[in-house]
């Protein structure tokens, strides 16, 4: 008998909601606007409701979100959003009314650690690479995928948050309301706009700052091949959807690297790259932590 698992993305402005046996076969889905978090999270209820009476139960549910999150398992908000800066989104929990209501195991994870876990098992790391997956959006948010599993630890990783060495060209001061002009701080989608006046999308191919920008992007890679070695990094989020930025990172990031750390792969064009599942990597890594979660 086919086994059906539910998924959740929750993002900052959307919540994608999917029914299915995989991120290939998904049976039902919808996309919910994030908006106050009781009527949202009602609204995502209702569907999960809705489609497991008409499809029958689902073994479990996975759930990647906007953070940060408790991801501790013997903490009493585990499933919850923690500090977020998400107007009305502090200590709400995200998992467990769902999970009521199918009366189902859960698992939770940060939406970039979905994404990359989509991306390791279905994705760019198909096979079985050690990956590390960035989002480069409104924020910047890194997963690692180690074994095939999303590394946790003390809470999660916040990869986009590690301070960059200052581009001799840019004397923006950053946005990052905590550390100023850490990575997010810089290379962000809203420090991009402030900067320049416009998305990076609106600007001239050889806009001068692309270059600070690849600058930037290559310094981050180099830092997780120095702290994680992983075997492939994947560059996805809006900004990258700009296009012609992940040869220049890597090649910024060789250069970061000053021959420090000889591999072949770190030559390779595919090293880092692009999500292949596009937008629906966070998706299916939510398929992947109910996956999972069922399986343990
Ligand atoms: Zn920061």
């Amino acid at each position: 008998m086919e086994t059906l698992y539910a998924a959740i993305e929750a993002g900052g402005t959307k919540i994608n909601c999917a029914v299915g046996t995989g991120p290939d076969d998904i049976r039902r889905r919808v996309r919910i606007d994030t908006r106050a978090p009781e009527a949202t999270m009602a609204e995502v209820v209702a569907f999960f409701a809705g489609a497991s009476a008409e499809l029958g139960a689902v073994a479990a549910l996975g759930v990647g979100s906007f953070g940060p999150l408790d991801l501790d398992h013997s903490s009493p908000t585990w499933g919850h959003v923690a500090a977020t800066t998400k107007p009305g989104w502090v200590w709400i929990d995200m998992v467990g009314p769902v999970a009521r209501r199918l009366g189902c195991p859960a698992a939770f994870d940060t939406d970039v650690n979905a994404a990359a876990l989509g991306e390791a098992r279905w994705g760019a790391g198909r096979g079985g690479d050690d990956l590390v997956y960035f989002t480069i959006g409104t924020g910047i948010g890194g997963g690692f995928v180690s074994g095939g599993r999303a590394r946790h630890g003390l809470t999660h990783p916040e990869m986009g948050h590690v301070s960059l060495r200052r581009h001799p060209d840019d004397a923006y001061p950053g946005l990052c309301s905590f550390h100023g002009d850490c990575a997010e701080g810089l290379a962000s989608g809203p420090a991009i706009s402030d900067r320049l006046g416009a998305p990076l999308n609106e600007l001239a191919v050889d806009h001068p700052f692309r270059a600070i920008l690849a600058d930037y992007l290559g310094q981050l890679c180099a830092h997780a091949v120095l702290m994680l070695s992983p075997q492939r990094i994947v560059l996805g989020g809006g900004v990258m959807n700009a296009g012609g930025l992940h040869a220049p990172a890597a090649a910024r990031m060789r250069h970061h690297l000053g021959g420090f750390i000889v591999h072949p792969r770190l030559a390779a064009d595919d090293f880092v790259v692009a999500p292949a599942l596009g937008d629906n990597a966070g998706l299916a890594g939510a398929f992947a932590l109910a996956m999972d979660v069922a399986a343990a």
